[in-house]
């Protein structure tokens, strides 16, 4: 039986944004993100990076109140939020090979909530202006959601399955990174974890990208082989020595260029159709003064990512097999 349409969805061209939230984008976002920009540069801090780095403070304020309005969602936050201790580094290093340090970094991983983990060499456009990363690599891990939750979104006071799904995976990557952060600290080597969806230091899809762990989607989000759009990120940045994991394609950037689920799904319109320039490379882009508003109205939105055929499990494994066709022509 298909499923019936999601009355919390409104459909496209209805939605309007309250004035009250439209007062608090006081500017684009388009530009501090460097859409236009031909030269590369570093990402500057934005939305979820603490409010006195970014004219966003109050927009945040709104997306956390819808978010917590809905049932159940303040426990699946808070344990996204409850950061353990960081053991201090051993003294002594564990000697063995980077080939075998990635291998148990990455089973330790994969055992402790993580459900794909990748790793690439640590580059400076993966970290935001004004932090530091000493670290010469990134350790990128992907939480899966559950799907069935996932298609309840937009939540709201009535139904809050979908955003605890969300919540309850930043928990699992907090959970996650902190723990492989903790390993890799006690084989003698540093490690710093940033999970989300508060920001840091880190900016998460190019490393994962990069990682092998997916693709950029037109929706702006990444699009992995096994979970589709359905996935969160979580890093840890580290000494040990590791060895690179990515890229990995199997045809989700082809497959966006002629898609238009996520473009007719999303109630602003924020999804653009062709790829623009944006801090020196042409990639997929979201307008973010369209996104903004909806997201922060309707705790975190997440239709694109619910809705990308590559998130339907029963469609991901016959597009893996087209696509995989088509890229070896
Ligand atoms: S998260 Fe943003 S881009 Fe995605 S559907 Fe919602 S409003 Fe559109
Ligand atoms: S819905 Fe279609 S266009 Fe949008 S990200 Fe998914 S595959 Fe790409």
């Amino acid at each position: 039986m298909p499923d019936q349409p999601n009355p919390r969805r409104p459909k496209r061209g209805t939605y309007s944004p309250k004035p009250e939230t439209l007062e608090l984008l006081r500017v684009s976002g388009n530009p501090i993100n460097g859409l236009g920009e031909k030269t590369p540069r570093r990402p500057s801090p934005f939305f979820w990076h603490p409010p006195d780095q970014h004219p966003y403070g109050d927009l945040q304020v709104v997306a956390r109140q819808s978010s917590r309005a809905c049932p159940d969602s303040g426990p699946a936050f808070m344990a996204a939020y409850s950061y353990p201790e960081l053991i201090p580094v051993a003294e002594e290093q564990n000697p063995a090979s980077a080939e075998q340090l990635s291998a148990e970094a990455t089973d330790f991983a994969l055992s402790h909530e993580a459900d794909a983990v990748g790793i690439a060499a640590m580059d400076p456009l993966y970290v935001f202006e004004g932090y530091t990363v000493e670290e010469p690599w990134v350790i990128v891990l992907g939480l899966a959601h559950n799907y069935e939750r996932l298609k309840e979104v937009p939540s709201d006071e009535t139904n809050g399955v979908g955003v605890v799904d969300i919540g309850d995976q930043y928990a699992k990557g907090t959970r996650s990174s902190y723990a492989l952060a903790n390993w890799i600290r006690s084989q003698g080597y540093t490690a710093d974890p940033y999970p989300g969806p508060s920001a840091s230091a880190l900016v998460l899809i190019p490393p994962a990208i990069a990682a092998g762990l997916g693709e950029l989607g037109k929706h702006g989000s990444l699009i992995n082989s096994k979970f589709g759009s359905g996935v969160r990120l979580a890093g840890v940045t580290t000494n040990m020595p590791l060895v690179a994991t990515g890229p990995s394609r199997f045809g989700a950037d082809e497959f966006c260029a002629t898609c238009q689920v996520c473009t007719r799904a999303c109630p602003p319109g924020a999804i653009s159709e062709e790829k623009q320039m944006v801090r020196g490379v042409e990639r997929w882009y979201v307008n973010f003064d369209k996104c903004i508003p909806y997201f922060a109205e309707t705790a975190s939105c997440g239709i694109c990512i619910a809705e990308c055929p590559w998130t339907r499990p029963d469609v991901r494994p016959k597009l893996l097999t087209t696509m995989a066709r088509r890229m070896a022509v």
